[in-house]
């Protein structure tokens, strides 16, 4: 039981370990109601902090510049987080950056009721510090595109060949009916096969 125990503590400390550059100590903040800090600084992005197609490269800047107010019941966390996505055009797949900054508006408190449903998500002062990493997330990432375009009237890859339309706007596949495509399959298919006896009766 007690070597159980101890197990879980470690879990814990580990965990607070990994997310501990986003994790910020407001014990001295908490403890003084009606005070404020402000923090502005690069924090690191952690990883996966995007979708598929976007986003920050992990150990990048997120730019913070919030407010750490101390209210009655917790910590208002208040103010802007900006980065920049790293990605690739959802169309030519060339790679491209969108700026983005996103607004925070997050109350961390000190008591946390038990969640009446899981959807209602709580944040929490917890151990005297606050993590920001999900709220973060949920600020940064729902800014980012899900289909970024390099520009709007971006025009894509051809579908038949992934050729480059902008550099070739003529570019153009002569249709091939598809019973011809099968048929011509077919012949390759025995060129193949005699090639491959050709080989043999070589040997
Ligand atoms: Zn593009
Ligand atoms: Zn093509």
């Amino acid at each position: 039981m007690l070597g159980r125990r101890s197990n879980l503590e470690q879990e814990c400390i580990i965990t607070r370990e990994k997310a501990s550059a986003l994790v910020v100590d407001v014990k001295a903040l908490a403890a003084r109601p009606g005070t404020m800090e402000t923090l502005r600084r690069a924090l690191p992005a952690p990883e996966d902090f995007g979708n598929a197609l976007i986003g920050a490269p992990a150990g990048s800047d997120i730019t913070a510049d919030l407010r750490l107010e101390s209210v009655h019941d917790g910590i208002l966390v208040s103010g802007t987080a900006s980065v920049t996505a790293h990605g690739e055009c959802s169309r030519c797949l060339d790679p491209l950056e969108v700026p983005v900054t996103a607004d925070i508006q997050e109350l961390y408190v000190l008591d946390p009721e038990p969640a009446a449903d899981e959807e209602d998500e709580q944040h929490a002062v917890e151990d005297d510090a606050i993590d920001l990493e999900p709220v973060l997330r949920d600020a940064v990432i729902t800014q980012l595109p899900f289909q970024p375009v390099c520009r709007e009237d971006c025009p894509g890859l051809c579908s038949v060949c992934g050729a480059r339309l902008e550099e070739d706007p003529e570019h153009h596949h002569d249709v091939v009916d598809p019973r011809w495509s099968a048929l011509s399959g077919l012949l390759g298919t025995e060129d193949a096969a005699n090639e491959t006896t050709t080989t043999r009766e070589e040997r």
